[in-house]
């Protein structure tokens, strides 16, 4: 399957950033913008900000959700929060294995897939978050890397219910950098997770999956990564924040869009 079948998502991660009355006026400004656009948008925002940005954006090709989730489906855990609680918000997907949490949080493979669990059934769309670190690229690991993330990640999840699954490929080195990987360096990585996603679920259901690229995505370099025939989509730190460049890649994307 060619790349003209799985549609362009873009999804802006806003970390910690953004108060309600900042994020409104993004919202109200960006809605607008992206009008008849072709590409769909996400928004992972801070929890404080679901509820009243998914009022905001209504039934528009704008989407919010949250950026962590945790595993329980509720319980005694101070300071976490439940994914039927951000769908309640009106969340519709959820970030799951972010590189800053995985680092600053120590979570683990078999910690995110219990929660890539949860939030299928909670019925919000996980966007599993893999990649490498510098050290395990120069070692040449960056293949196992990948591959022991997505099959322990994914481990035990009936095939069928990862259908609307969307892989982020953020190499750790790239995130927050001044340069992203190479357009070559992103295609092969996505080729590769596509052939373990083929392995572990089949080849149609890896065929229909998305795989965004994270890091260091400017409107710069965004066309040049979009180009390549595994890149369905970028996951945007930075570059989301501020309206007027993440606006210019989802135009950038929405060109080549099917
Ligand atoms: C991210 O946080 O997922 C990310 C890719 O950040 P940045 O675009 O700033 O590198």
């Amino acid at each position: 399957m060619d790349q003209g079948h799985r549609p362009q998502v873009i999804t802006g991660n806003w970390k910690m950033y953004k108060t309600l009355d900042e994020a409104l006026t993004f919202v109200r400004d960006l809605l607008p913008s992206i009008q008849g656009i072709r590409s769909t948008v996400y928004l992972a925002v801070p929890y404080t900000l679901l509820l009243p940005l998914s009022k905001e954006v209504g039934e528009t090709s704008l989407f919010v959700g949250a950026q962590n989730m945790n595993d329980a489906s509720e319980g005694a855990f101070t300071g976490e929060i439940a994914g039927k609680m951000i769908k309640d918000a009106g969340g519709k997907f959820v970030l799951l294995g972010h590189s800053e949490r995985r680092r600053l949080f120590h979570e683990d493979n078999a910690f995110i897939n219990r929660k890539v669990k949860r939030a299928i059934s909670d019925q919000l769309q996980p966007i599993l978050c893999i990649g490498e670190t510098k050290k395990e690229r120069e070692e040449e690991q960056t293949k196992e890397v990948i591959r022991t993330q997505l099959c322990e990640g994914l481990a035990g999840i009936e095939p069928q219910s990862l259908s609307d699954l969307i892989v982020a490929y953020e190499p750790v080195w790239a995130i927050g950098a001044h340069e992203s990987a190479t357009a070559e360096v992103v295609q092969e990585a996505h080729r590769f997770c596509r052939e373990v996603l083929s392995e572990l679920l089949s080849q149609p259901l890896a065929d229909q999956i998305v795989i965004q690229y994270g890091g260091a995505v400017t409107p710069s370099n965004a066309t040049e990564l979009l180009m390549q025939s595994d890149v369905d989509g970028l996951l945007i730190g930075g570059a989301s924040l501020s309206l007027e460049s993440f606006v210019k890649i989802i135009h950038d994307s929405n060109q080549l869009n099917p």
